[in-house]
Order: C-alpha cells, then structure tokens, then sequence
C-alpha cells in the first residue's frame, strides 16, 4: 500500500511517497507528481520507499521532466542504501541531484570499522573517502597523506577564489589569487554580462576568470550567454547547460573552454567525457568520486588525454579540505583550485586540519 505526503514549505514542495513503488502502486505516484509539476523547487523523499521497481523509476523520471519543463528544480533525497544503488547503476544519480544522508555514511563507516577494514566500505561515495583519508593518515600521519598519494615537492596548490563582484573580485586579487571564479546562469543574462564586465574591468587582462553556470542555462542560453562574454576573455566554464553533447556544441559555437564537473562522478563517468572529446576541463570533487587515489588516478588519466583539470571540494570540513589538498597536490592539478571553501562554513570543528591558505595558495596544515 502505497501513502504519498504533499508538503508545500516555504522555499520547496515536499513529496514523499511511503511504501513499495511498483507496477502496482506506480499510477498514484505519477498522478501526484504530474500535480506537482508546477513546483519551483521539488523535494522527492524516497527514504520510506524500501522498494522501487523500473516502472517506479521510470515514473519518478518523467515527474522530473515534467517539474524541469515547467522550470522547477528537482532534487532527490534518499537514505536507503538499496534504492541509492539503484538511482546509481542506472544513471539515474546523472541527470538528477540525489542527496545522501548522513545516516547512510555513519552506517557504512561502522559497518566497515567492526569488519576489519580489510577493504574500503561501499555505499555512500564520502564513507569511502573518509575512509580512505583515515586508513592514509593511521600510516603515514596526517602529514604524511599527500606523499602517500605521489605528490613530490611541497605540496602547494594555487586555488581560485569564489567571488560575487568586481570589489569581491579587487579584494581576492589584492589578497594574491590569480583566478576568480563567479557563478552565473542565476540572473538574467544581461545581468551577468553586466557584472562579469565590472570584474573584468576591476581586475585586468591578466587575472583568469573562471565560470560555473551549474547547467543552468539551455543550450542556446549557453551559446547567447557565452558569445556575449567570450571577448572578455574566460578561463573556462563549468556546465553552461546540461549534456556532454550539448556543451561540446556550446564550446564549438562560442570557442569558450567547457568544463565538465557535475558530469564527473565516476570513473565511467570521465571515460564518457573522454569519448565524447570536446571538454577541456574536468573539476574532481574526491567526496563526491569516493576516494583519494581514484580521484589521483582519474586527474592523471585526464592529463593524458590532454584535458586540463581542477581538483574542488564539496564545501567540506577542515579534514576533507586537506584530503582534496592532497589530491590535487598529488595529480597534479593543472588549473587552481577550488580548496578556500572553509570559509563558506558557519562553523568547521576541524578547521585547524585544513589547508592554510595565504596569498592564493593552498598550503599543508601546520
Ligand atoms: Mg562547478
């Protein structure tokens, strides 16, 4: 017996469905969801769905479309570790964002402490990080990760700062960052050009600026948006739409570098990227990928392919920071990257376990 729970919240809609989502059940979910398709931002709950069969999932994609179509935003929040795998393996986790659940990586965490930890836990792509970040620094101290993982030299990466305006953007480069990154694709178009032209401005020809629209823009928002800005001179931009395919055309109608972040979460994931051609830039987020020496592995194999790469976080603690420090040392990166996100937090318990960052670099904790 299937229950579907309607919440309208202040900034989302909350669905959560309750029970088996099946051939048989599936019909309620879709008229629900097809009621629902005026949301502006939908929140699927899935964590009291102990089972979901494909007519479950293929009714769960076509809300999706119907919410996107109508210009609402989708996210799904899931903390079963059989339905996660399931949004996984097929793909599913791709073109939506799917949350996992705190529960869900202590689980996995205690599960793999009280089983000897002879292999790093599956499930939830950050339990294998930490994991992994843990078993690093119990060999070879926490001062000793970023060498495990290959880095030679010091360690010191240069990191983009993450700035709104041209004086945001006149304060970090006084502060000694060479790249700046905006978001964009949040406004109207004009709006945007408005304000990355006051940055261009403020800064000079010299300082890379880096975009990330977040696939919020269409194709053709993309190509407008970017033959608008390219003569400013860009670094790159992340995800101008949503589709391999979509931004390789988008690079090839504008000459702006595309870089592929969303799209990477995988080791499959870059194969496809690689196969596809046409994307300059891979942003590594280790969390998201689950693990450190996969993450090292894949920004090697995308600088044989000639692909530049980043190394970001997820907006994580003091020691996943340092983690991803390690990493990009390691690869290494080939761009700045995206390691001052401590500052982003209310609060970071382990802030001292994260990388010191001073006049633009990113630097071993003390
Ligand atoms: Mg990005």
């Amino acid at each position: 017996m299937l229950e579907i729970h309607v919440e309208a919240g202040e900034n989302y809609t909350l669905c959560r469905p309750s029970g088996e989502l099946d051939a048989y059940s599936v019909s309620a979910f879709r008229e629900a969801l097809a009621e629902l398709a005026g949301a502006q931002r939908l929140l699927i709950d899935l964590s009291d769905v102990p089972f979901m069969d494909s007519a479950g999932l293929g009714a769960l994609i076509g809300g999706i479309r119907r919410a996107r179509e109508a210009d609402g935003a989708v996210s799904v929040f899931c903390d079963r570790p059989t339905i996660t795998r399931l949004l996984h393996t097929t793909g599913f986790d791709r073109i939506v964002p799917v949350a996992e659940s705190l529960d869900e990586a202590e689980e996995a965490l205690r599960h793999w402490l009280a089983s000897g930890r002879t292999e790093l836990p599956d499930g939830p792509p950050s339990a294998r990080h930490a994991a992994e970040q843990a078993t690093l620094a119990l060999r070879h101290g926490a001062h000793g990760v970023t060498r495990a993982l290959g880095a030679e030299g010091s360690g010191e990466v240069p990191v983009n700062a993450l700035v709104t305006d041209a004086d945001d953007a006149a304060r970090a480069v006084c502060q000694g960052h060479e790249t700046l990154k905006l978001k964009v694709a949040r406004a109207l178009l004009d709006d945007d050009v408005r304000r990355i032209r006051a940055v261009r401005a403020a800064v000079g020809p010299e300082v890379q600026l880096r975009l990330d629209a977040n696939r919020g823009w269409t194709h053709d928002e993309a190509v407008r948006a970017l033959t608008a800005l390219a003569p400013l001179g860009l670094e790159v931009v992340e995800e101008p739409c949503d589709g391999l395919q979509a931004m390789r055309s988008v690079r090839r109608a504008t000459g702006v570098r595309v870089g592929a972040d969303e799209s990477v979460r995988s080791e499959a994931d870059l194969d496809e990227v690689l196969a596809t051609g046409g994307i300059d830039v891979v942003v590594l987020k280790p969390m998201l990928i689950g693990g450190l020496a996969r993450s090292v592995a894949m920004l090697r194999r995308a600088h044989e392919a000639g692909v530049d790469t980043v190394v970001t976080t997820s907006i994580d603690g003091g020691v996943a920071r340092h983690g991803a420090l390690a990493v990009a040392a390691a690869g290494p990166a080939s761009l700045a990257c995206g390691l001052d996100t401590g500052r982003w937090l209310v609060d970071d318990p382990h802030a001292d376990a994260g990388p010191v960052i001073a006049g633009g670099i990113a630097r071993e904790p003390t």
